[in-house]
């Protein structure tokens, strides 16, 4: 078997660290990838769990090194995902979940296209994305009001993926999740199939 990979895109807010943290738990064989971000470390957020804090230089030399699989700019700050780490998870046939934004998605789905299932996740209007972002309390008024700009710029983009999940219930989303999770590591294009005919046939 090959290992293959799934998205997960949406508004900051909608819930989807909560929801893979969740998910990571209750899926068996699943590596979350870690991105790398230039953006300053939340309250409560950890190195190499949340993410990779690196500065605006190291990260740019990075980009020319072509450390990154994928990267973008994202409410002003970069994040990107390293291409070294996806490879070894691939190799060792884990599903490989993927916390990236619309401009990402884009970039990885033009390299691995079917190899990759995708899910926008999002909350069921703007009052809620703000309510929620207001209620995470980490965020000022002034990047709570970019990132729900942001938002409407990804939303746009909901019809390039594959799975649209409403998040209003958290249990009831979880499930769909996991379902999807589940579904992707069962898609043909997840197996090497002349070695899995040459067993069969054996
Ligand atoms: P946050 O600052 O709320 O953690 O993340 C902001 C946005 O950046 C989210 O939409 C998240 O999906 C996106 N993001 C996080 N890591 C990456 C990455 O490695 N690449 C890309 N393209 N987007 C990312």
């Amino acid at each position: 078997m090959k290992g293959n990979m799934l998205v997960i895109s949406g508004p900051s807010g909608s819930g989807k660290s909560s929801l893979m943290n969740e998910m990571i738990k209750r899926v068996d064989n699943i590596y979350f990838s870690i991105s790398t971000t230039t953006r300053l470390k939340r309250e409560g957020e950890i190195e190499g769990v949340n993410y990779h804090y690196i500065s605006k230089d190291e990260f740019e030399n990075d980009i020319e090194k072509g450390f990154f699989l994928e990267w973008a700019k994202v409410h002003d700050s970069y994040y990107g995902t390293s291409l070294k780490l996806i490879s070894k998870a691939l190799q060792n046939n884990k599903l490989v979940i993927f916390d990236i934004d619309v401009q990402g998605y884009k970039i990885i789905k033009k390299k691995f296209g079917n190899d990759i299932s995708s899910v926008f996740l999002t909350t069921q209007n703007r009052t809620e994305l703000k309510f929620r972002l207001t209620k995470r309390g980490t965020d000022s008024k002034k990047t709570v009001e970019k990132r729900i700009n942001n938002a409407l710029v990804e939303m746009a983009k909901i019809e390039e993926y594959d799975y649209l999940l409403v998040n209003e219930n958290f249990e009831k989303t979880l499930e769909k999740l996991i379902s999807i999770a589940i579904s992707s590591k069962c898609k043909v294009h997840s197996f090497d199939i002349k070695e899995f005919m040459g067993m069969w046939t054996s």
